[in-house]
């Protein structure tokens, strides 16, 4: 894992759809300093207070994972914080002027590739992290979905999917490192079948949603896509990619084996919960108090630094 704690050396901006709204966001990420974690903030609302990317502040886990309340909440972060998951990103304010960060193409690559492009700078002090001292397990009441964790030294998960009727059953096991992140998990977009989104799109979600930023499955599991998949199992590494970005908002990255059994963001939210209040589970290495709103003066609204189209 990373070991120092990172942030990005320019400020970006970014504009594209959000998955659900439809609407164009513009979404801008500044470097934060030590200790700072990773901010959101809805530029659109003059009074909406920035909201932490942490377990304790997520209000929805339908469709996607979303923290804060009314004006001020913030959807489909996942993809975004995969990523700096991924690259081990632990300081940043991402500003958004809409209710969603941009879907961009349903995986968490542009995100990388910008992240990169804006340059990783390491902070000198160390990360801190949670370690597993016990295995731990949450599955809902059939037993059907299931997450557990157990002790180990590297963080791994081993995630299985079934969805019949399309995809079918997919298992994969994803052992952590940056560059197995970005080449194996990264790429993996999101995936549904047609008449979901179309009961989506009568329902007012999925608006922003299509061809160039999701999977779509038709009649018998044929892949809609004119290109096709990326990966012959690309569901499953995009189950792992949301596992990730959910699992950031522990804070801390968690170091353990995982083993996640037909989960999804709401399944993911309950363990994480579940896990962060269970007495005795996990052990904080390089404990190190995160700063509260105000402990840092928030970056002021300069215009960012403009990176070309991809
Ligand atoms: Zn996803």
């Amino acid at each position: 894992m990373h070991r120092y704690q990172k942030t990005i050396s320019h400020r970006l901006q970014i504009s594209g759809k959000g998955l659900h709204s439809g609407e164009t966001m513009d979404a801008v990420l500044s470097p934060l300093p030590i200790g700072s974690g990773i901010w959101f903030q809805r530029t659109d609302n003059p009074g909406a207070r920035p909201v932490r990317a942490s377990w304790e502040n997520v209000t929805d886990t339908r469709l996607a994972t979303t923290i804060g309340l009314a004006d001020e909440s913030v959807g489909t972060l996942e993809h975004l914080l995969a990523a700096l998951y991924g690259l081990g990103i632990s300081n940043l304010m991402i500003e958004v002027s809409g209710p969603e960060v941009p879907i961009l193409d349903g995986s968490a690559s542009p995100w990388a590739s910008l992240l990169k492009k804006a340059g990783i700078a390491t902070l000198q002090a160390p990360r801190s992290f949670y370690k597993v001292t016990r295995p731990f397990t949450v599955a809902d009441d059939d037993g059907c979905k299931s997450l557990t964790v157990e002790p180990a030294d590297r963080f791994s998960v081993d995630c299985e999917i079934d969805f019949p009727g399309y995809v079918g059953q997919q298992r994969r096991t994803f052992a952590f490192s940056q560059s197995g992140f970005v080449s194996e998990i990264a790429p993996a977009r999101t995936f549904c079948m047609e008449k979901d989104v179309e009961e989506m799109k009568r329902n007012g979600k999925a608006l922003g949603g299509g061809l160039d930023n999701a999977v779509v499955f038709g009649e018998n599991g044929r892949v809609l896509n004119p290109e096709g998949l990326r990966f012959k199992d690309e569901c499953v590494r995009h189950k792992i990619l949301d596992f990730l970005g959910d699992l950031s908002l522990a804070q801390f990255p968690v170091i353990g084996r995982f083993t996640a059994v037909r989960t999804g963001h709401t399944m993911n939210q309950r363990f994480l919960q579940a896990l962060l209040r269970a007495p005795g589970v996990l052990a904080t290495v390089n404990p190190m108090a995160p700063s509260k709103a105000g402990g840092f003066s928030f970056p002021s609204l300069t215009p960012a630094h403009v990176l070309p189209p991809m």
